[in-house]
């Protein structure tokens, strides 16, 4: 088996992540892509996310009609802190090891990788996958990390969680930037201060 983990605060997802993962999977003939939405990040600063819970719902909601697709709580059910190395390690133990593991990650987040825990065994449990991400650059890794690393052009879409929170608290739309049901769940349950609205 081939498995792609495309990692993630996906606060909240939206079609750049979801084409990233389908165009990697289609490219490296993956079996499946798992999303897994971390509990907490580091590195990531002050951010006021949603709560796990709510991020694990659109996640599932947005995965729906790709069979290919799937999402884990591991990290929401593990709590604190969330590093890759600890989630790698989770996956390698139940799929085995005859099971190839893929990180999937974007432009901006595999610059940060030499800095990740443990990033030097991590790269012993999987190969990455870095996809280019309008405004980003994908810069050369050191060379250690190099040869576990794939380049991948995917379709630009200059969509981001920050850019979705920033509309919805500005009262802008954000159709069309992220699947329609995860946009009712987020007037639903008036996530990053939207207020209900018509679709
Ligand atoms: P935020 O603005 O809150 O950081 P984000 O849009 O960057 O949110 P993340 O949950 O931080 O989303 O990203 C999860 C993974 O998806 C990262 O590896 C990131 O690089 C990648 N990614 C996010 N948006 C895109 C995009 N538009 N194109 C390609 N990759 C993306
Ligand atoms: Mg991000």
């Amino acid at each position: 088996m081939r498995v792609g983990i495309m990692g993630g605060t996906f606060n909240p997802i939206h079609y750049g992540h979801l084409v990233t993962a389908e165009v990697v999977r289609d490219r490296f003939k993956l079996d499946r892509v798992i999303f897994v939405p971390s509990y907490h990040t580091p590195y990531k600063g002050r951010i006021h996310p949603a709560s796990s819970r709510h991020r694990y719902k659109m996640a599932k909601l947005a995965i729906e009609n790709n069979d290919y697709f799937s999402v884990s709580d591991i990290e929401i059910k593990k709590g604190g802190k969330s590093y890759t190395r600890d989630t790698m390690k989770e996956f390698k133990k139940s799929f085995g090891k005859e099971t190839k593991l893929f990180f999937i990650t974007g432009a901006d987040a595999i610059a940060q990788m030499p800095r990740w825990k443990r990033a030097k065994e991590l790269s012993t449990l999987c190969e990455f996958i870095a996809a280019s991400r309008p405004g980003f650059k994908l810069r050369r890794l050191p060379v250690k990390y190099q040869r576990h690393t794939h380049l991948i052009e995917v379709p630009a879409l200059a969509i981001s969680s920050t850019d979705i929170r920033g509309r919805l608290k500005k009262g802008e739309t954000i159709k069309y930037l992220l699947p329609e049901d995860v946009e009712k769940y987020i007037y639903k349950y008036r996530l990053y201060g939207s207020k209900p609205r018509r679709y």
